[in-house]
């Protein structure tokens, strides 16, 4: 009996029927296929992306060389020089964060007195080589002035949430 029914289905094509009908079904609903990268999906205020450290308006470093983030940071990600400048201050002589060890908690950004070194919502960069993920103070310093009025946009935010 089952081969008889079985004969009969694919005689009258009605698997091919059902599967047109799921086809035609999705042919005109709403599509919901994002078209990245002309499409963006939003992305959450707390999105911890590519690195960054930042100055205040008159050009001067924030970074103290406290080494707080130096010391949180699970991974070890984060290397610190620093020495005591002419007027007495301290600064770093080497910020450098390896990318291919951190895992983006966030512990550095949190740490910071200053909020110098943060995570901006930047996550398109790549590296081809194991050194280009390798943030020296000079390319992180540079993202920071790139996109410090983000940055500073994002962190009102990040405050108004709190
Ligand atoms: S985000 Fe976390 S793992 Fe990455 S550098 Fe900062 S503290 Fe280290
Ligand atoms: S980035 Fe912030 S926490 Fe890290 S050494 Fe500089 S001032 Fe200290």
């Amino acid at each position: 009996m089952n081969g008889i029914i079985r004969y009969l289905k694919s005689l009258l094509l009605s698997e091919m029927r059902q599967g047109m009908a799921v086809t035609g079904r999705h042919l005109f609903a709403r599509k919901v296929t994002q078209q990245y990268p002309e499409d963006k999906t939003p992305l959450s205020n707390r999105f911890r992306g590519l690195h960054a450290l930042r100055r205040y308006p008159n050009g001067e470093e924030r970074c103290i060389a406290c080494k707080l983030c130096e010391a949180v940071c699970p991974a070890l990600a984060i290397t610190i020089e620093s020495e005591q400048r002419a007027d007495g201050t301290r600064r770093t002589t080497r910020y450098d964060i390896d990318l291919t060890k951190c895992i983006f908690c966030g512990y550095c950004e949190e740490s910071c007195p200053v909020d110098s070194i943060v995570e901006t919502h930047i996550f398109e960069y790549h590296g081809e080589e194991r050194g280009d993920l390798y943030m020296t103070k000079e390319k992180l310093l540079a993202v920071g002035d790139k996109y410090e009025a983000q940055i500073a946009a994002a962190r009102k935010q990040d405050a108004a949430y709190r």
